[in-house]
């Protein structure tokens, strides 16, 4: 396995590898099927990052169980609310159901905090939060993060899901940038 590699111009290091992540994804699936033993749940995959670990995630989970993908879009409001976000894609009711939101990285938090708000909008019965890494020193909300893969520090990251520009997604280890 190569070590390193330049992803859109910059260096990165291998810091997790395929079979890390799939062992720590597969443990992570086996706490969640303990928690909701006989309940069904919908779990709903942030795009784009999410999509690798969403797909493993949910080869190990035997809950009666939906999965449906949703994007948070930016627009530009006007110049004094700046960016603003909102979530597309939703389709089905969450009314009443154990909502599972999958993210790729959770990092300040301000992201998964505006998806837990709006998604809480439907009346779901709960709403539980997995991400696959989690930057416990930046994160600074207060939305409980109940499942993650991996605690990192403050560096950037690129593969499985997760890019650089776009890039790198596709990598099925995990990177970190060489500063
Ligand atoms: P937050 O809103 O929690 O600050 O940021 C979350 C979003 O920032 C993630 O969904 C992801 O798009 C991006 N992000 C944060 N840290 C990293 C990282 O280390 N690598 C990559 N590729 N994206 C990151
Ligand atoms: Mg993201």
């Amino acid at each position: 396995m190569k070590n390193e590699i330049t992803v859109n111009g910059k260096r990165f290091g291998v810091s997790l590898t395929s079979s890390e992540i799939q062992k720590r994804v597969a443990e992570v699936a086996e706490q969640i099927n303990s928690d909701f033993k006989g309940q069904e749940v919908v779990f709903i995959g942030i795009l784009n990052g999410s999509f690798m670990f969403a797909a493993d995630l949910l080869k190990s989970i035997n809950l009666v169980s939906k999965i449906s993908f949703i994007k948070v879009s930016s627009y530009q409001g006007t110049s004094s609310t700046g960016e603003v976000k909102q979530l597309i894609g939703i389709s089905e009711s969450l009314e009443g159901k154990n909502v599972i939101v999958i993210e790729d990285i959770v990092d300040t938090g301000r992201t998964i905090k505006m998806i837990a708000n709006q998604l809480k909008q439907q009346n779901p019965a709960n709403i539980k939060i997995a991400t696959l890494m989690f930057k416990p020193t930046v994160y600074s909300e207060d939305v409980t993060i109940d499942y993650y893969g991996f605690k990192i520090p403050n560096d950037f990251i690129v593969g499985y899901g997760l890019d650089y520009d776009g890039y790198g997604r596709n990598l099925k280890d995990i990177y970190t940038i060489i500063k």
